[in-house]
Formats: C-alpha cells, sequence, structure tokens
C-alpha cells in the first residue's frame, strides 16, 4: 500500500458542503473585505483560545510580525527563538524590524531550551519567541518566568500547535500575543494564506488591528506607518466553517501518535518524547533515527512517503547564516540530521496508519 505524507482532498471532500455554504454565504454578503465572516472568525478564535481577542491578517509570518510590532518590539530590538523552526520564525521576527537571535533547543522537546535562551540574553533583547513546534506546547513555565526576570515580552509562534493546552489553558491565551498560521497543511487550514494574532491584552488587540491596515486609527488616519496584512474575507468564512471539527481532528491525530509511539517502542527508531495531558496536537509526527537519510529512502521504496521538517537548523540557511548564536546549537544541528515525519493525519486511515508501521519497523 502506497501512503501520501498528506492527502489534502480528504479533508476538503469531509468539509465540501460547509465550504459551499460558507462560500455562498460571503457571495450573499459581498462583503469581499472585513464583514460579519472576518469578525465571526476573530470571535471564535478568541474563545477557542481562551483569549479575549484575535486579530485576522494575512500569513502566519505576518502575525508574528504584527504581534512583536504591537507589544512593542521594533528597530533595534533583539528577539530570541529557537534555530531548530521553519525560516517562517525568524523572518517574522526580521519582518517587525528587530534582530533574530538564535537558542537552542531541549533535545528532549524540541522547542526553545530556557537555559539556552537565558544566556542569549543581552542588553537589546525584548521579547522571547517560542515555538510550539510539531504541535508539542514549549516549556513555557521556564520561559514565561524567564521572561518575567528580564521584563521581556513573549510572543508564542503557535503556528503549528492549534488546541495544544498546558495545565488546562490554550496556546494562544499563554504570552503575551501568540501568532497562528491557516496555511493549508496546519491542523487548521485555509484554502490559501491566513493568519491571526491572539491575545488578551486589549492594547495589544487594538494596536494589532492597527499595524494591519496602513497604520489607521479608527477615524482612517494613519497614526503609525504599517503595510496592509488583512485577513481575507472567503478564507474567514471558511476557516469559521472548519473551525467547529479542529477539536475532533485534534482527538484523531493524538489518536493515530499514540499507536505509532505504542508500536515504535523498543525499536531502534525513537518516537517523539511524551508530552503532558492534551499539551501535543501532534501537526507533525517526528521521531528520530540514525542513519535518517537511509531509512528514508527505504521507506520510499516502501510506498511510504515521510518529509524532513527541517533539514536545516535555521542558520543552515545562507540568508540567516550570520544571525546572533550566543550558545551551541548542537542539539539543533543534531537534530536536522536525525528527525524524519512519518504521515500522520486525521483523514489517514486505520489501515494505512498500519501500513506505514509495518514499513517503519521493516526498514
Ligand atoms: C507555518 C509556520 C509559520 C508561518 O506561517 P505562514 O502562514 O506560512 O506565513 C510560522 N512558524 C511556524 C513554526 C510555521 O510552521
Amino acid at each position: 500500500m502506497n501512503v501520501a505524507f498528506l492527502d489534502l482532498r480528504r479533508e476538503t471532500a469531509e468539509v465540501a458542503r460547509d465550504l459551499r455554504a460558507a462560500v455562498n454565504g460571503v457571495l450573499a454578503e459581498s462583503c469581499f473585505v472585513g464583514g460579519s465572516a472576518v469578525a465571526g472568525f476573530e470571535r471564535e478564535l478568541a474563545a477557542f483560545c481562551g483569549a479575549a481577542d484575535a486579530v485576522g491578517v494575512g500569513s502566519g509570518t505576518d502575525a508574528i510580525a504584527i504581534a512583536l510590532r504591537a507589544v512593542g518590539v521594533g528597530e533595534g530590538d533583539e528577539v530570541i527563538t529557537a534555530a531548530n523552526t521553519a525560516v517562517a520564525t525568524v523572518a517574522g521576527i526580521a519582518l517587525a524590524g528587530a534582530t533574530p537571535v538564535l537558542a537552542d533547543v531541549d533535545p528532549a522537546t524540541l522547542t526553545l531550551d530556557p537555559d539556552s535562551a537565558a544566556t542569549a540574553i543581552g542588553p537589546r533583547t525584548r521579547a522571547l519567541v517560542p515555538v510550539h513546534l510539531y504541535g508539542r506546547c514549549a516549556g513555557m513555565e521556564a520561559l514565561l518566568e524567564l521572561a518575567r526576570e528580564h521584563g521581556l515580552k513573549v510572543v508564542e509562534d503557535a503556528a503549528q500547535a492549534h488546541g495544544a493546552e498546558l495545565g488546562g489553558r490554550r496556546v494562544g491565551a499563554l504570552g503575551d500575543a501568540a501568532a497562528f498560521s491557516f496555511y493549508p497543511t496546519k491542523n487548521l487550514g485555509a484554502l490559501g494564506d491566513a493568519g491571526a494574532v491572539v491575545t488578551s491584552d486589549p492594547g495589544v488587540a487594538e494596536r494589532s488591528r492597527v499595524l494591519r491596515e496602513y497604520g489607521w486609527n479608527a477615524d482612517r488616519v494613519s497614526v503609525e506607518r504599517a503595510g496592509q496584512s488583512r485577513l481575507d474575507t472567503l478564507q474567514a468564512a471558511v476557516l469559521l466553517a472548519k473551525l467547529p471539527r479542529l477539536e475532533r481532528w485534534n482527538e484523531r491525530r493524538r489518536e493515530l501518535a499514540g499507536r505509532y509511539t505504542a508500536a515504535l517502542a523498543g525499536s531502534a527508531i525513537e518516537p517523539p518524547a511524551a508530552a503532558p495531558e492534551r499539551g501535543h496536537v501532534h501537526h507533525l509526527y517526528v521521531v528520530r533515527a540514525g542513519g535518517r537519510d537511509r531509512l528514508r529512502e527505504r521507506l520510499r521504496t516502501l510506498g511510504v512517503e515521510t518529509l524532513v521538517h527541517y533539514p536545516r537548523p535555521v542558520h543552515g540557511h545562507p540568508a540567516w547564516a550570520g544571525l546572533a548564536r550566543p550558545s551551541a546549537l548542537d542539539e539543533s544541528e543534531r537534530a536536522s540530521r536525525e528527525i524524519l515525519s512519518l504521515p500522520l493525519y486525521p483523514q489517514l486511515t486505520d489501515d494505512e496508519a498500519g501500513a506505514v508501521l509495518e514499513a517503519v519497523l521493516a526498514a
């Protein structure tokens, strides 16, 4: 049996009726920027996260930039994030005018290591951007404590972790603000690009609304210099239609991840470390293996498609090679050589999951 890494046609088919109704609703209202879909999705997303407000923007990268500016980060400021992340994280930091500084990850969770982040703090540090990578809530207790000690803002990169929890609270409600992406393959995905800033600070929400649209205040007077990054109305309607299914989809991801992890116990393939109850929404199921590239090739010949997230740490990209990295980034570098993402998404069938495991154990 061939197993694709992800077949989004299945999710689209599952929600097709609701999507058509959502698009028809936008056509009926014919308010193509803003309108009830954007306001409705912002309200529902904030409620889902347990936060006071959400501000729809054009992408996850823009959400990081706008959230950082809204909490007061700008030109000349340094922002610490993990070296093992999507380049979008540092792109967003740079777009805010700030300078990204790289810290290492905890080898067990592959999220920002608080000790490494601490060594990266200098006189110009203004914020931390922990990434809830692969769907796992980062070590927020220690990071929030570190931020408090040093007077830093915390902007969560929650692009991969819609619905992940820490002690009964959801990501998006843990820091000063959070950035979400609704890139089509995320746990909650649009039919194109979309993002949001989530915050419980009314000042940060208001400033995010100003920053997403020409720096306009309520009277359409530009009170600061800003570009345009609105959440598209059609995308908002699509997201509003999909949001009620997100918890069920995350449950199915957890079920599949549990099955994979149980089957891999005692094998040469290291499953992801256990996470606290509901602390992981398994955007990606990332194992570690020596000889990763050979394993990947072997799985390909057995019909199982895999990907690597990510094959290079941020500083392995020429554009970002010059970023400051005050401490060694050994764990991020080692991870980039050993990690492998197996197919895992809500519509993956039990038979396909079985075929993945059979191939992995045979390989
Ligand atoms: C997807 C992603 C982003 C960026 O989202 P876009 O919507 O593609 O701009 C940022 N950070 C992480 C960790 C992501 O996975």
